[in-house]
């Protein structure tokens, strides 16, 4: 058995053992004598009877070892922003926000929504939070009025911490008519807002109920703010899902599971050591910021780089397609955290930026959040030099589940699988209508997780256990396991591929085929951007393949030879590779493709238009025109 093998199967074999011992990675206010209680199944209470706090976790632990090195590096292109706050300096700001919200009323179990751009006030205001015990809801800043009325519905805040304004490639989005907006149409109405003003754009204050940060930060600044110790089996946050294919449902995370599972991560996963600089490209807004911009480098001792901006722009606001990797070298990162998303853009600028810079610091580059394509991967690594690990999570796992753990084994990569089930997490491959397991290499299935979960895993969906039961442990007949609605195969070294979630799985004349296998394919023709394949109902067929692409070039939009020809070249790859079966019906050719903001395809809501339905829920598309472009497409036939 190799390394990592042992350790996995002591963690599976063995949870209460193997998790007592990772929790020794983080400080315990009252150490637990009671690891797992699995009673109730499918809740799982990790670290029962335990007591800790996470902000002390991730700032007042550090302080007596490492309170002058960095803590939080602050980069904001947008505003030309560059700014170190050390773990005493984190301190402080943290205590100056903790004392601000309980001016405002905020106790322990309250909830505060945050819906801010990437500034370290949005930091300040999650680890406050997380000090005086109250839960935070951060909303993806940005998001529309409606999307956020809802979200302050569902959390009914006592206070709401925002900002005058967020910025994107330049353009100022100001957010308080927004949250304004989004107050006046909620039934909630929360009493506070607390407001930090960039000076980006106006604000029009609502007296009684408006507070400008710098105010309060006034009257308490020096104000101490002991921690609050906290139930390990505690709610630290509620977070929603990216509401790729459907309506989002907010996770409700732990304390004391969710500290264990993100330091062991920082050891076992990322291998991140104290006094490094870990820099996660994400946003506070998705759940790799709560884990991996926020909490789980500063547990670890890391500093952490918070960036703002586009990877394309220098401070000095000119274009820099180099600006992720000036900062590489400039903070000597250790560990990066991106989206495949983000590497093809950065595969459109001149891959001379890879080597312009002294990048030895970095150990290597994680991806996560959709599939990684064969050829992105291929670039990146050839371009840094470094392992690219790709990593497959949700927002309800809060940390990996399947990936490499380099800190524990050195394990090669492979392309275009994330790799072996994590520690703690009893990933199986189910057969999805008879709940066979399937064991094979290469048997297509659903991917699922055997209770109990891992710390760190979502406790449920907030005030609707009944919900986090019903549409995620009862899919399966005759089995309560978890679904992670995802669909996949094994291979014979035991590593996994996703091959696109169930709702994507096509079915041509009885035969079941993941959008993700035939996407993969197409991607690998050079003339190929990106690609989209959703499956449309066909009355002969049942379903065919529909593909959406973005050339290269932009000649195959708007010159129908061109198109014609690609399209040819793209039908013939797809039925070499995969068989005449997978062959799309079609290939069209846009200039965009419909994303939700976290920068995940809408393949349901392409699917939609395809068979002249209601998109549904558009509330975090990024760009509406991509699937207008769709649309007219067609309606031209
Ligand atoms: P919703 O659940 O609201 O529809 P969502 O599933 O997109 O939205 P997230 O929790 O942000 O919300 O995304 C998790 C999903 O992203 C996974 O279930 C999987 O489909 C996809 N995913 C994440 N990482 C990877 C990866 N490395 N490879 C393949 N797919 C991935
Ligand atoms: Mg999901």
């Amino acid at each position: 058995m190799s390394r990592y093998e042992e350790f996995y199967r002591q963690s599976v074999d063995a949870p209460e053992a193997f998790w007592a011992e990772q929790a020794r990675l983080i400080d315990w206010k009252t150490p637990p004598t009671q690891v797992l209680d699995a009673s109730r199944p499918p809740f799982a209470r990790w670290f029962v009877d335990g007591t800790t706090n996470l902000c002390h976790n991730a700032v007042d632990r550090h302080l007596a070892a490492r309170g002058d090195q960095p803590a939080l590096i602050f980069v904001s292109t947008e505003t030309g922003t560059e700014k170190t706050y050390s773990f005493r300096e984190l301190h402080a700001e943290v205590q100056r926000t903790a004392a601000s919200l309980i001016a405002l009323g905020v106790a322990k179990g309250d909830r505060v929504l945050i819906y801010m751009p990437m500034v370290p006030e949005a930091a300040f205001a999650m680890l406050a939070c997380a000090r005086i015990g109250a839960i935070h809801c951060v909303v993806f800043g940005g998001f529309a009025s409606g999307s956020l009325a809802a979200r302050i519905e569902d959390a009914e805040p006592k206070v709401v911490v925002s900002a005058d304004a967020g910025s994107r490639g330049g353009k100022v989005i100001a957010y308080k008519p927004l949250l304004d907006e989004a107050i006046r149409i909620s039934k909630h109405k929360p009493p506070a807002v607390l407001l930090t003003d960039r000076g980006l754009a106006p604000m029009a204050l609502t007296a009684g109920r408006d507070h400008l940060a710098a105010e309060l930060n006034l009257k308490h600044g020096g104000t101490e703010v002991p921690c609050t110790w906290l139930a390990a089996t505690g709610i630290s946050y509620t977070i929603y899902t990216s509401g790729t294919t459907g309506k989002p449902k907010g996770v409700q995370r732990d304390v004391g599971g969710y500290a264990v599972a993100l330091a062991a991560s920082m050891k076992h996963i990322f291998d991140g050591r104290p006094g490094e600089t870990y820099f996660s490209t994400s946003d506070i807004g998705w759940v790799v910021g709560h884990s991996y911009i926020v909490y789980g480098p500063l547990i670890g001792g890391m500093a952490t780089l918070m960036y703002e901006g586009l990877p394309t722009q220098g401070i000095d606001k000119q274009p820099d397609g180099g600006i992720w990797w000036r900062l590489v070298e400039k903070y000597k990162v250790t560990v990066m955290f991106s989206a495949p998303t983000a590497v093809r853009v950065l595969k459109k600028q001149d891959p001379a930026l890879l080597k312009k810079y002294d990048l030895s610091s970095l150990r290597a580059l994680f991806l996560a959040g959709e599939p990684l394509d064969e050829p992105t991967a291929r670039w990146i690594a050839g371009g840094l030099g470094v392992p690219i690990i790709d990593n497959y999570w949700q927002t309800e796992s809060g940390w990996p589940i399947i990936t490499i753990a380099n800190g524990v084994e050195q394990k090669p990569s492979k392309f275009g699988s994330p790799g072996v089930p994590m520690y703690g997490f009893r990933v199986k491959i189910l057969h999805e209508s008879t709940g066979e397991e399937l064991t094979g290499a290469n048997e297509k299935g659903v991917v699922v997780i055997e209770g109990p979960t891992p710390p760190g895993f979502m406790q449920t969906v907030w005030k609707d256990d009944k919900r986090f039961v019903d549409s995620y442990w009862k899919s399966i007949p005759g089995k309560m396991v978890y679904s992670t609605f995802d669909w996949g195969i094994r291979d014979e070294d035991g590593y996994f591929y996703i091959l696109g979630r169930t709702d994507d799985v096509i079915n041509v004349a009885g035969h079941r085929l993941g959008t993700r296998e035939i996407e993969e394919s197409i991607s690998g023709h050079a003339g190929v951007a990106e690609v989209a394949v959703v499956g449309v109902a066909d009355a002969l067929k049942g379903q065919v393949a529909m593909a959406f692409v973005v050339p290269r070039d932009g000649g195959a939009v708007t010159n129908a030879g061109a198109a014609l020809k690609l399209e040819g070249e793209i039908m013939k790859v797809v039925a070499d590779q995969l068989g005449a079966l997978a062959r799309p019906a079609r290939v069209r050719f846009v200039n965009g493709l419909p994303k939700t903001r976290s920068g995940k395809l809408l393949r349901r809501a392409i699917q939609a238009v395809c068979e002249q339905r209601d998109p549904g829920d558009l509330t975090t598309i990024d760009d509406p025109a991509t699937l207008q472009q769709i649309k007219q497409l067609l309606s031209s036939d």
